[in-house]
Parts: C-alpha cells; sequence; structure tokens
C-alpha cells in the first residue's frame, strides 16, 4: 500500500477487501456444500432405482415362466420385465436399451442425445443435451453365455434445486461490485469517524508549532481507547515541555538579575573612579570593590554552567561503582587544610563503603554542602558516613544558627538566599546542585535543623558495596 496513503484509506481499503474475502469465502463454501449434497442425494437415487429396475429383467426359454411380467421376444427367448419395473420415479428415467443404443423397452421423453451417449458401467457421469445438464448412470445386462447383451440407463435432469442455487450464486456474484462500492464507503465513513480524534491532535500539535502557544492541550475525553491514550500522553508531553520551557526562562531571568548587581557595582565603581582625579587608596579601595564583584560573577557563572550542564542528560556523567569512603575523606581533608585555622572539622567515616554514583557529581555535592557548613555554621563542622539500615548515609552537621522552618524547602530552590546571607559570598546555587546530584543518584536528601544549635544535612544512598 502506497506511503503516501492516508490511514483512513488504507482502513477502508483494508475494511472492504475483508469483508468481500469473507463474503466471497462464506458464499463459496455455502453453495459448494449445498451442491454435493443436493449431488449426493439425486446420485443416490439415480444408482439405487437403476439397480432396482435391473433386478426386475430376466431372459426365459419360453412365455409364462415369470408371473405377471412383461414378455419380449428376445434372440431366441424371452426378456421378462417384471410389473415393479419402474419407468420413473422421484425424476429419473429409466430405459432398457441393446448394446448398440436401441431401446427396448422404459421411458424416455429426455432429448435423444441422452441415448447416444455410449455406455459405460459403474459411474455416475454428467451430460449435456438439447441445453440441460443431466446426471447418466449405466448398468450392464449379460444373460445366457454371452451373446445377449443389454444396457439399463438412468438420467436424471439436473434438479430444479441445483439450477435455483446456481441462479442464486450468479446473482449474488453480479452484485459484488455493488458489495464492494458500499464495503468501501461504509470502511471510510467509519474510518473517518475513528481518525476524527487523531485530526483533531495533529490541528493541535499544528496551533502549537505554528503559534508556539503551549498552554493548548488536547481535548481529552473519555475514551480509554488508543487515541484517547494517545492524547493524554501527548498532554503529558506538552506539560512537561511547557513546564521546562518555563523552568529554563525563569532561570534565565534568575541568572540575569543575579548578574546585574555586580555589574551595577562595578559600573558604579568605575565611573566615580574615572569621574575625577582619586587618591591612591580610593582607586586601591575601587579596584577591590571591583575584584571582589568580579570574583563572585565568576563564581556565578561557574555555577550556572555547571547546574545547567547538569541538565543536559545523564550520557555526560557516567555512573561506575565508586568508594563513596574514599571521596568523604579526601573533601574532608581538602576542607581541613582550606580552613585550617578557624574550623574544627571532626570526621567519623566508616571505610569501604561503595554507591554507584559519578565521582565528580558527588564530589560537588560533598563540598557544596561542606563549604555551606563552614560559611554558615560556628567553626564546628562533622562529616559522616555510615549505614543506616539497608542505605548509606552520608552527613554534613555544623553548629551555625540553623535554618527557620519557612526557609527549609526554599534554600533548595535556584538563587534562594536567606537575607542574612545575601551579603556574603555564595551564588544561590549550591543546594540547588545538591538536590539535583541526590536525585540523579536516586538519593534522599533530609535536613534536620534546630535554631541556634546547627543544621544537619544528610544523604541517603543505595548500598552499592557488594
Ligand atoms: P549559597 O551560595 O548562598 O550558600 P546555597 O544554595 O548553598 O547557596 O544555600 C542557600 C541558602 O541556604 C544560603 O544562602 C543560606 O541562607 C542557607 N544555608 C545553606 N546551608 C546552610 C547551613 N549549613 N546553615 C544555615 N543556613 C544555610
Amino acid at each position: 500500500m502506497g506511503k503516501n496513503r492516508s490511514i483512513r484509506w488504507k482502513l477502508s481499503v483494508l475494511a472492504s477487501l475483508s469483508l468481500v474475502a469473507v463474503a466471497g469465502i462464506t458464499l463459496l463454501a455455502v453453495r459448494l456444500a449445498a451442491e454435493s449434497a443436493l449431488r449426493g442425494t439425486v446420485r443416490g437415487y439415480l444408482i439405487s432405482t437403476v439397480e432396482q429396475n435391473a433386478a426386475q429383467i430376466e431372459c426365459v426359454p419360453q412365455r409364462g415362466a415369470v408371473d405377471e411380467a412383461l414378455y419380449l421376444p428376445w434372440d431366441g427367448a424371452y426378456l421378462t420385465i417384471d410389473l415393479d419395473y419402474m419407468d420413473v420415479v422421484n425424476d429419473v428415467y429409466t430405459a432398457l436399451y441393446t448394446a448398440d443404443g436401441l431401446m427396448l423397452y422404459g421411458e424416455n421423453p429426455l432429448p435423444r442425445e441422452t441415448g447416444q451417449v455410449p455406455f459405460a458401467e459403474g459411474r455416475v457421469r454428467q451430460i449435456e443435451a438439447g441445453g440441460f445438464r443431466y446426471e447418466l448412470y449405466d448398468r450392464h445386462l449379460q444373460f445366457g453365455a454371452g451373446e445377449t447383451e443389454l444396457w439399463i440407463r438412468g438420467v436424471v435432469p439436473e434438479t430444479e434445486g441445483l439450477r435455483q442455487l446456481q441462479q442464486i450464486t450468479r446473482s449474488l456474484l453480479m452484485l459484488l461490485p455493488l458489495l464492494i462500492a458500499l464495503a468501501i464507503l461504509a470502511g471510510w465513513l467509519l474510518a473517518g469517524q475513528m481518525l476524527a480524534p487523531l485530526r483533531r491532535i495533529e490541528e493541535t500539535a499544528e496551533q502549537i508549532s505554528r503559534g508556539d502557544d503551549l498552554r493548548r492541550r488536547i481535548p481529552e475525553g473519555e475514551s480509554r481507547d488508543e487515541i484517547g491514550r494517545l492524547a493524554r500522553v501527548f498532554n503529558g508531553m506538552i506539560d512537561r515541555l511547557e513546564r521546562s520551557f518555563e523552568a529554563e526562562r525563569r532561570f534565565n531571568s534568575d541568572a540575569s538579575h543575579e548578574l546585574r548587581t555586580p555589574t551595577s557595582v562595578i559600573l558604579a565603581q568605575t565611573e566615580y573612579s574615572l569621574e575625577k582625579e582619586r587618591s591612591p587608596e580610593e582607586y586601591v579601595d575601587a579596584l577591590r570593590v571591583v575584584r571582589k564583584q568580579g570574583r563572585r560573577m565568576s563564581a556565578l557563572i561557574d555555577d550556572m554552567l555547571a547546574y545547567t550542564r547538569m541538565d543536559q542528560g545523564p550520557e555526560r556523567y557516567p555512573f561506575v561503582r565508586l568508594d563513596l569512603s574514599r571521596l568523604a575523606a579526601e573533601a574532608a581533608e581538602e576542607t581541613r587544610l582550606l580552613h585550617a585555622e578557624d574550623i574544627t572539622l571532626e570526621t567519623e567515616i566508616e571505610e569501604g563503603l561503595f554507591v554507584e554514583g559519578n565521582a565528580m557529581l558527588l564530589n560537588r555535592l560533598t563540598h557544596n554542602l561542606l563549604s555551606n557548613a563552614c560559611r554558615y555554621g560556628n567553626g564546628l563542622v562533622r562529616v559522616r558516613l555510615g549505614r543506616e539500615g539497608k542505605r548509606i548515609c552520608l552527613s554534613v552537621e555544623d553548629n551555625g544558627p540553623g535554618i527557620p522552618p519557612e526557609e527549609r524547602e526554599k534554600i533548595f530552590d535556584r538563587f534562594y538566599r536567606s537575607d542574612a546571607s545575601r551579603s556574603g559570598e555564595g551564588t544561590g546555587l549550591g543546594l540547588a546542585m545538591v538536590k539535583k546530584i541526590a536525585q540523579m543518584h536516586g538519593a534522599e536528601l533530609r535536613l534536620e535543623s534546630t535554631p541556634d544549635a546547627g543544621s544537619c544535612f544528610s544523604v541517603f544512598f543505595k548500598d552499592g558495596t557488594f
């Protein structure tokens, strides 16, 4: 079937072809069965009539040898035909013939041609004579020493039943084109009705792609069939697309917003410095401000790039079975070296714990939690790694001011920073990354925090040790 044809066309053709095939096969089967049943009955009558009549004929030397019989002088003797001989019964005509085709006795109103067909014993034959069809059955009779050779022939015209059957078949065959046309029409209408929802899906998809209006949805209706499911899946896909476009839009606007502050500060400082001659101290101060804001912008850009990369597909971050104990110990050690003066770092790390994960991502997760604990804590940071039931738990605890309950969800949002921490370094992306990395690893992230006592961030991984 042509690739460019519509499904509607294909469905109607398929439906009508199958309909016609089924109708044709049924017609043929009924016709064959009826014909063979009819023929069987007729042939049964034919053979039994011929055989019964053959038993009624004898050859005797003189008259009077058999009672109630017809005597025909024959070859120096007499043929006796019993009065039970049936000329016509059940439409079967029987006649007695000499071997050279001369009819001696019997009923034969059928066309003369039936008598001219050569004799042959033992099977029913079909012949055509005078425009009609007949079934014919011959029985050989032999009397005496073989000189007297006779034949009984039974002939039965094709029955009315068979003729009607043929008539009906012929009319039905003539109706076949009409049937095909009707089937195509019905198939076309039915397929059109069934495919109407598909057409609506196409229209909506077209409107979405043309107008870029992701708020449009396909009417789903009640139906639970394939098209109903397709509509739901399609709408689900548009939902996701809309959400991710919205997220991207928000990210762009948040990112520009975050970059605007340091840019404005840098511009203001340079304008100030260039306005008129300043003292060397003032220049140094201005340059320090510019450097600070430049670093902030650089950190922001780094974090933004890292964060958006995480959305670009898992193939960027292949997972392996890795030693989390070693990774946590090394991260703790680096933090200790970096904050040797102001932080006391305690570790309780169980050796030889493995997880399925990406080293770069888990490194970032650990560092982000550690740097927050150093930044917002009060000098004491505790890193723990151990088994918790069937999972492996990595936790970073500090003795800082804690996080108020109303902020405990928000701090994981991108660019969210509590008012108190706004002025400090940091980009507001650290915990958003921690959340995303935990999700990528199928890990659970938990936060416990007590005001003025400290916070503890825990990540529960599936155990990949064995
Ligand atoms: P930031 O770069 O500002 O640290 P994060 O996403 O890491 O961004 O953190 C978001 C906010 O959550 C921080 O600005 C801070 O207000 C709060 N926060 C994060 N970690 C802690 C902590 N250990 N103790 C108290 N507050 C924290």
